[in-house]
């Protein structure tokens, strides 16, 4: 089996580049092989979470996401040959190419957490990272009128850094203004030492923190979970070492550990920490030059969500035609990445930023201030982008990238 372009998965990435490319140039030959019947918009899970949208907004048939023109390969990669220019698969077939892109995303490590896999969904433990426990989030949610909420963060990089303390802001809103926020005791645990990784955003986060009474635990990180006595078990970081914290919920909404699949971290496409090693710009593998990586499982230091993608798949459908004719591929991406911070039901801190942590807000301060909750950007997520994932990206129509077409 051979093809000229082969895409690694069929997420926000894998098929974001193949209708960037066929945009580009109608007559490509391309296969993406993705092994999932379901193709799934992980940015609304939060608001499925905050029992705004239902599930089934956040689904499509993969089949009918597919652009048109591209073959789908119902199969998983297993290995990479890229001396040969080749990728085997879990069915034990042999895929070969002139071109490769890998975007299967990363992995969600439930099992690094002890006792936490087989709790989940259960004892209140719940989690906006999997489509099928955001609905339980919000049923927890509603049914809690007392007690201790847990929120939990751990090392980065996670994908949309914003998600976990998300799910928090939209549950304290809720139990704000049903009035029992002072009966409940929020903590949010983060294995990291602070709010927000770009701190332009902090003091807008920190009012709501304040609003909403919640304790911030920084370098705590969870590493065990028992169901069963509603215990959450935290190794604190400190000066002095480490040291094990227990702690009593009633609700604990847990963000997994995140790490590059095992098949990418095992293969010669990683850099030392697992991800794919491209250049940052260029998005182009740095030892292999016909291969391309984008979206979560690539090791460029920007913010991993959907609207980085939306970036990045212009830019990588580009440098690779233009690499095809020939030319050295000179398109290069800022880093650019957002996070709309859902800090109460109908409001917005919009992050957008690029390497760096440079701000790069895509609209005048006027119409939405991205350092200030909004309307205007709750609006953005509430209504407009869901719209621009399905009809834009995943369709090649882009929007606000570069290059043009
Ligand atoms: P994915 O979309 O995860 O797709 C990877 C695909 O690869 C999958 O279809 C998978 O089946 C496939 N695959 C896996 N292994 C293999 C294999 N061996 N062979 C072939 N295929 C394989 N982003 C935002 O922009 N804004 C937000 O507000 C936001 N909020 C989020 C909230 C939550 C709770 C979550 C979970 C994510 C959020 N994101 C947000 C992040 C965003 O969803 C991801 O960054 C984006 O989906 C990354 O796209 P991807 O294609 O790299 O990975």
């Amino acid at each position: 089996m051979k093809h000229d372009i082969v895409i690694v998965g069929g997420g926000a990435a894998g098929i974001g580049t193949a209708a960037s490319l066929l945009k580009r140039q109608k007559n490509l030959d391309i296969l993406i092989i993705e092994p999932a019947e379901q193709h799934y918009y992980q940015p609304g899970w939060t608001m499925v979470g905050g029992g705004i949208f239902n599930p089934s907004q956040t689904v499509r048939e993969m089949a009918k996401v597919m652009p048109a023109g591209v073959t789908w390969k119902k199969d998983a990669v297993a290995t990479f040959e890229p001396e040969q220019n080749a990728v085997t698969l879990i069915s034990g077939d042999r895929v070969s190419y002139d071109m490769l892109v890998v975007a299967p995303g990363l992995k969600l490590d439930w099992e690094a957490v002890s006792g936490l896999k087989e709790s989940l969904g259960q004892y209140g433990i719940t989690s906006n990272y999997r489509y099928d426990l955001a609905p339980y989030t919000w049923k927890l949610v509603q049914e809690l009128t007392s007690g201790i909420a847990l929120f939990t963060q751990p090392t980065m990089p996670i994908k949309c850094a914003g998600a976990p303390q998300k799910a928090m802001y939209l549950s304290c809103d809720h139990w704000y203004k049903n009035g029992v926020i002072n009966d409940i005791k929020v903590e949010y645990h983060n294995a990291m030492g602070a709010l927000f990784g770009v701190a332009d955003y902090v003091p807008a986060l920190m009012e709501y923190i304040e609003k909403y009474n919640a304790e911030l635990c920084f370098f705590e990180m969870l590493v065990g979970v028992d169901g069963s006595n509603k215990t959450a078990v935290f190794e604190k970081t400190t000066d002095s070492g480490t040291e094990r914290i227990e702690k009593q919920f009633d609700m604990l909404h847990v963000c997994p550990p995140q790490t590059a699949p095992d098949f990418i971290r095992e293969s010669p496409l990683a850099a030392a920490d697992g991800w794919v090693d491209v250049d940052p710009f260029t998005m182009r593998h740095v030892r292999f030059d016909n291969i391309y990586s984008l979206g979560d499982v690539a090791s460029t230091a920007n913010a991993k969500t959907a609207a980085a993608v939306r970036k990045q798949a212009p830019l990588v459908a580009a440098n690779m035609l233009q690499q095809m004719a020939g030319q050295e591929p000179d398109h290069k991406y800022d880093g650019y990445g957002s996070c709309p911070l859902t800090v109460e039901r109908g409001k917005i801190v919009l992050a957008e930023f690029g390497y760096d942590g440079k701000l790069l807000p895509t609209f005048p301060k006027w119409f939405i201030d991205g350092l200030r909750p909004t309307k205007m950007a709750w609006a953005l997520k509430e209504s407009i982008l869901p719209g621009v994932y399905w009809n834009g990206l995943l369709k090649g129509n882009e929007w606000l990238a570069k290059p043009k077409l």
